[in-house]
């Protein structure tokens, strides 16, 4: 073949691959949400599904594939068709799992195309409300009282829930039988029930239940105070006595590895535009969340990120001898 045949050849290629993802997508896109319906994931994805529709041009689906700590549903996108139209909506549970979990179905830095960061929540410890402590100084000697039979609830082995309950008794030398769920919104129901005693859960479910007084707040485990009415009295953890407690979640966008370039320019150039909405805004910073509008929404800053918390969970995940086979 001389070299003016391989060049046509090269462009008729070129255009044939650029012209299969021109439509990209033409058909509803679906968003795995990998814990149950109703929790802080499946809210912020509902409310990303929505702010995508117009940017995208299509309906945005969200399908909840719970338990194992979001390990299921990560699998199920990992093996999905690398199209861009199977994406997972996942938070910091991305970067614990390989620490936690000795059969992993995914390999995160690898199986994955990192598409932005969508944003960071805070999250509060919370009680059941008939719990006989009614401030920070007040639940610590509680939970020294009832040594042994303090439980805490959480969304399974390397969710946000549990590596906030790890840190706290971590920070606290004391042990607490844990509960897992396939998401905090059914540990959020057996909270307000008082079937168990705590909770760390993200701002985004434990504000409007602060608000309705269903369950009592504690403190709130971002190293600042929150500017939200129903946390104006809520000491940060840090304050309150655990010098340095920091846990902060986050949410980010991911699709199988292998989508084709095009179509991961067009859905981060969609999650770009979904992310300033003005409604998408209001709504997040309403309950503490901070949109992400820096280098994190660049499918290599979000990336950067990601091993940067793998690094530092790692570690508190092996101090504390964490694992599941
Ligand atoms: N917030 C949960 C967690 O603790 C997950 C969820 O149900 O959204 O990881």
């Amino acid at each position: 073949m001389n070299i003016f045949n391989r060049i046509v050849g090269m462009l008729v290629l070129a255009t044939v691959s650029i012209g299969a993802w021109a439509e990209f997508p033409d058909k509803p896109v679906t968003l795995i949400v990998p814990f149950a319906a109703g929790g802080p994931s499946d809210k912020i994805a509902r409310d990303l599904a929505e702010a995508l529709r117009k940017p995208l041009g299509q309906t945005v689906i969200v399908d909840n594939a719970g338990g194992a700590g979001g390990t299921i549903g990560a699998t199920k996108v990992a093996k999905a068709s690398p199209d861009g139209y199977t994406l997972l909506v996942h938070h910091i549970g991305m970067s614990t799992a390989p620490a936690l979990y000795r059969k992993l179905g995914f390999k995160v830095l690898e199986d994955f195309e990192f598409l932005g960061l969508i944003n960071e929540a805070p999250s509060v410890l919370i009680g059941k409300p008939g719990l006989a402590a009614n401030n920070f100084a007040d639940l610590r000697t509680w939970i020294a009282a009832n040594s042994g039979k303090v439980n805490l609830a959480n969304a399974g082995l390397g969710s946000a829930s549990h590596l906030c309950g790890l840190m706290f008794q971590n920070a606290l030398k004391i042990n607490m039988t844990t509960v897992p769920y396939k998401g905090t919104a059914p540990a959020m129901t057996d909270l307000i029930g008082g079937q168990v005693d705590l909770m760390c859960e993200q701002a985004t479910n434990a504000v409007p239940q602060i608000e309705g007084k269903k369950v009592k707040v504690y403190g709130v485990t971002s190293l600042q105070r929150l500017p939200i009415p129903a946390l104006k009295d809520a000491p940060t953890l840090s304050e309150a006595g655990l010098k340095d407690f920091n846990v902060q979640v986050w949410h980010g966008l991911y699709a199988p590895r292998g989508t084709p370039p095009a179509v991961l320019a067009r859905l981060n150039a969609a999650l770009r535009l979904a992310l300033k909405d003005p409604e998408l805004v209001k709504r997040q910073e309403a309950l503490g969340l901070s949109v992400i509008s820096d280098g994190r929404l660049d499918p290599a800053g979000h990336k950067k990120f990601v091993e940067a918390e793998m690094a530092r969970w790692s570690k508190v995940i092996k101090d504390a001898g964490e694992y599941a086979d």
